[in-house]
């Protein structure tokens, strides 16, 4: 069943030139984009977004990591779209994420690993609306 994920291309690519490669690689994957755009994101979206770790000791470092440059968010959608784009991206830290992986190409470590992608459906569902209306997804 097609169904729907979200990712960021986080500031790392956008600033290290690989938004365009990873934007690509998700095409590739047979994922079609239901809404997309560059944006930056403020204090209060990134500490949002990522409130589920506002315990861990590294929230504090990635939402300056997440506030730093600007993103690209987007809606995506393709058969098993969560657990095949978590696959496409690579394990966490890249030094351990698959070869040819997303992760494993272009990030830098496991704060600046590149791309973000829903861990659900649930999530999914949250994060897609987090960034857009249902009218923007076409
Ligand atoms: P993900 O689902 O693979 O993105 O991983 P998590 O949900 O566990 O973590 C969210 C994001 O926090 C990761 O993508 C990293 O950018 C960052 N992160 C995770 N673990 C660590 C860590 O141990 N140290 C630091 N500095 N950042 C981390």
């Amino acid at each position: 069943m097609s169904n729907r994920t979200f990712t960021i291309v986080k500031p790392d690519s956008v600033a290290n030139g690989n938004a365009g490669k990873i934007i690509a690689r998700i095409e590739a994957e047979g994922f079609r984009i239901l809404a997309g755009r560059m944006t930056r994101l403020s204090q209060a979206q990134a500490r949002g977004f990522y409130a589920v770790h506002a315990e861990r000791p590294f929230y504090n470092d990635l939402v300056a990591y997440m506030t730093s440059g600007p993103v690209w968010v987007m809606a995506l959608e393709r058969d098993n779209a969560v657990p095949h784009l978590r696959a496409v991206m690579g394990a966490t830290n890249p030094a351990q994420a698959e070869p040819g992986t997303i992760r494993a190409l272009y990030g830098e470590s496991i704060e600046r690993n590149a791309i973000h992608g829903s861990d659900s459906n649930e999530n999914a569902t949250i994060e897609i609306a987090f960034f857009f209306s249902s009218g923007e997804l076409v």
